[in-house]
């Protein structure tokens, strides 16, 4: 078998980040805004847009990752014009998400098929405070021999120091047999690059990625994954 280390990423790959987090906006807004205006679905694709680029001006290192917690709800304050303290509203946010946990069907039987025959380690660029949880209640937690969430590191995908610090926390790793699993072009098929690892691309029908310039594999399904690694 070529490879020994599979490298998951959580959001989108295995866990269901949309599903959860529209749950735990959900609850945020009951607990922080209710009370001003009742909401409405134009308030959760206000904020999904605030978040997609706050996450892009940290994958292009612009900011560290807490000033993306706190910027992405400082510009929804601003053009929703409702009124709230960022920071709390963020806190509540992730103790929401923290409640969340929504695998994808199959994604538990895929980790199952592959533990024992691979070593598994998830690289998370989510927040400390709800990852953990989450993947304990998705069910995925005791698949993995560790779970790298960058905030913790201090960097994260797709720096070239966040593998790193996975590479050297990992007993035996050699970049030659480690394979980066993940659906986001920008930080799990460009960290891949950015280090040296093979990769393979995640990629089920529906997220729209745009297709990343190079990668070594592609899947649509679990069931593609678990043939390419029979296969190679
Ligand atoms: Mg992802």
């Amino acid at each position: 078998m070529k490879y020994r280390f599979l490298l998951f990423d959580a959001d989108c790959t295995l866990l269901d980040f949309p599903a959860d987090m529209t749950q735990a906006f959900h609850r945020m807004y009951a607990a922080q805004f209710a009370a001003q205006r009742p909401f409405q679905p134009e308030l959760l694709d206000c904020y999904e847009a605030c978040n997609n680029r706050a996450w892009a001006r940290f994958e292009r290192g612009e900011c560290a990752k807490g000033q993306l917690y706190i910027s992405r709800f400082v510009e929804f304050l601003a053009q929703t014009g409702l009124s709230g303290d960022p920071e709390a509203v963020n806190a509540s946010y992730f103790e929401a998400l923290a409640q969340t946990g929504t695998p994808y069907p199959g994604a538990v039987e895929l980790l199952r098929e592959l533990y024992g025959s691979f070593q598994l380690y998830m690289i998370t660029n989510g927040n400390v405070v709800s990852q953990m949880p989450r993947l304990r209640h998705a069910g995925l937690a005791e698949y993995f021999q560790e779970v790298f969430v960058s905030e913790a590191v201090g960097v994260g995908k797709p720096d070239k120091r966040y593998f790193d610090y996975v590479a050297d926390h990992i007993p035996g790793f050699r970049a030659a047999e480690a394979l980066v699993i993940g659906d986001s072009p920008s930080s799990d098929v460009q960290g891949a690059i950015n280090a040296g690892l093979d990769s393979l691309w995640y990629d089920p029908p529906g997220l729209n990625h745009t297709r990343p310039q190079r990668f070594t594999y592609r899947a649509e399904t679990y069931g593609g994954i678990l043939e390419i690694l029979r296969n190679v």
